[in-house]
């Protein structure tokens, strides 16, 4: 049993590519697992529906797993690897933002009931992202304080995602969400992480998905191919708030370096060797302080900028 444990920011393509991972053959994405094991144990379990149209108790996957009482963490976990081994999957696919999992998959690794982790860090464009956010929280097209609000927002939750993800016994890809999707390159990823090839057309529409817990892939028409959403580019605002945050930049561009390294798009380029130093920054605790108090600095200004309550709502 393969695990791919996704690890990125809430609205960055992290249910899209459970979506795109499930349509491999012997995959199955059982969503944000990690949110599922105090509900199974208060037996609160809703009966919200599982996407292969089951309540919880009635999926194959799901209904295994609630049969049994489970009553650490680390016994919900090895269920839920042995309820996808029976279902004849090859691998699971777990988008739990808290990535609690992790250390029980490795430590099933390390007794030999796990063949392979792999974490799967996922960066989508902030502006992006940042126009995500703006819809959701029905902001104003041109109001930039709060713009760069969530520009902050998105680099204090990068920073706290690659810490919580700075696991030296766990393998990582990384894997930058728009060229994903733009050039669609799924069977690219497929390869990259051993998935078998897909047979015929690729289609989203025969995704082996079963996440309860976490967002729902939807499709407002049944699609089976994915198409990128640029809407961001029609806000110049947006684009404008960007080019005064060399610090969110920077962040960005590294994760996309990294994404290019990783699969061997990038190779002798000049800042390869800044790239690799930034990555140890990164994945040094000991620069944590410093990384910390760089981001606490610019709190400080996106607090005396008028940014007070999207800080703290990022806190
Ligand atoms: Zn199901």
């Amino acid at each position: 049993m393969q695990v791919i444990q996704v690890a990125g920011l809430a609205h960055s393509g992290t249910t899209v590519t459970d979506r795109i991972l499930s349509c491999f053959p012997g995959v199955v994405g059982l969503g944000e697992v990690g949110q599922l094991w105090i509900k199974a144990e208060n037996g609160t379990f809703d009966n919200s529906r599982c996407p292969c149209g089951e309540t919880a108790p009635g999926c194959p996957y799901w209904g295994r797993i609630l049969s049994r009482r489970h009553p650490t963490q680390e016994q919900f976990f090895r269920a839920v690897v042995e309820s996808a081994a029976h279902g004849g999957q090859k691998t699971l696919v777990d988008t739990s933002k808290a990535m609690a999992g992790v250390s029980h998959y490795a430590r099933l690794r390390d007794r030999g009931e796990v063949d392979r982790v792999v974490m799967l860090r996922l960066v989508r464009d902030p502006r992006g992202w940042v126009h995500s956010m703006m819809r959701r929280n029905e902001i104003a097209a041109d109001d930039t304080t709060a713009i760069r609000g969530l520009f902050y927002r998105w680099l204090l939750g990068a920073i706290r995602l690659d810490r919580r993800a700075h696991r030296p016994d766990v393998e990582k890809i990384y894997l930058w969400y728009d060229k994903l999707v733009l050039e669609r390159q799924e069977a690219q990823l497929g390869k990259q992480l051993g998935l078998p090839e897909v047979e015929g057309e690729f289609s989203l529409l025969n995704a082996n998905q079963h996440a309860i817990a976490g967002n729902k892939f939807v499709f407002s028409e049944r699609r089976a191919t994915l198409s990128y959403d640029g809407r961001w580019l029609s806000n110049r605002h947006i684009e404008d708030v960007y080019a005064t945050l060399p610090t969110v930049r920077h962040y960005y561009h590294e994760v996309q370096k990294l994404h290019l390294l990783t699969t061997g798009q990038l190779r002798q380029l000049p800042g390869t060797e800044m790239v690799r130093g930034h990555l140890k920054n990164v994945e040094n605790p000991a620069h944590h302080a410093e990384i910390e108090a760089a981001i606490a600095r610019i709190a400080v200004v996106a607090d005396t900028a008028g940014d007070a309550p999207v800080a703290a709502q990022a806190a």
